[in-house]
């Protein structure tokens, strides 16, 4: 998706339909800023107003997604493009999300053991050392792996204004989470807030 094109899109078809920014929003029932983000390219709307946003500018889902008005003839091929590309880049997305549980699950899954036979076996004492550090080494790594992956799948979106972005490494470890939030600054407006993932940016 061209996310700078389909601003530009939405921008020229709002001002064919003689809508300001803040009229559109007030139908839409969503504030005119997240608007004017979308129409400098920066985010894109929800999926639940692609329809209703589609009614009012007279256009469709597929020419939205496309950022132009689409002949005819050319319709059902770009619908298709359209279709593969989405898909394609929500799919890669949960699979980062999937592969960082499963390796989180996995190093403890393979940490575990060495931790056990520390404590179960008779050895010499720089043996059980060895194997506790080993095990410590092993989970340590596979967290970071985790959160690499987990931390490229998607971006955060700030609650107050509706910015996505992608944290550092270090914003990101740091910072309080729930399972779907992460507490993080936004770099747009500077609040810091429970920030909600989205699989696109
Ligand atoms: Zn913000």
């Amino acid at each position: 998706m061209d996310q700078i094109k389909i601003g530009k899109f939405i921008a020229e078809e709002r001002k064919r339909k003689s809508y300001t920014q803040k009229e559109l929003a007030e139908i839409l029932g969503i504030s005119d800023k997240t608007i004017s983000k979308w129409e400098r390219g920066n985010g894109f709307p929800e999926v639940s107003l692609l329809l209703p946003l589609c009614n009012e500018l007279g256009i469709t889902v597929n020419e939205l997604l496309f950022g132009e008005r689409l002949q005819e003839v050319d319709y059902k091929k770009k619908a298709e493009e359209n279709m593969v590309n989405l898909v394609k880049e929500a799919q890669e997305s949960r699979k980062k999300i999937i592969l960082s549980a499963l390796v989180a699950v996995l190093v403890i899954i393979a940490g575990t053991p060495l931790f056990l036979a520390a404590g179960v076996f008779e050895m010499e004492t720089w043996a059980r050392v060895a194997l506790i550090a080993t095990g410590i080494l092993v989970i340590v790594l596979g967290i970071i792996i985790a959160c690499i992956l987990d931390r490229e799948a998607g971006a955060f979106e700030c609650p107050e204004c509706e910015e996505r972005f992608l944290p550092t490494m270090k914003e990101y470890v740091m910072a309080a989470h729930t399972i779907t939030r992460r507490r993080l600054k936004c770099p747009k407006c500077g609040a810091t807030k429970y920030c909600k993932r989205v699989l696109t940016k």
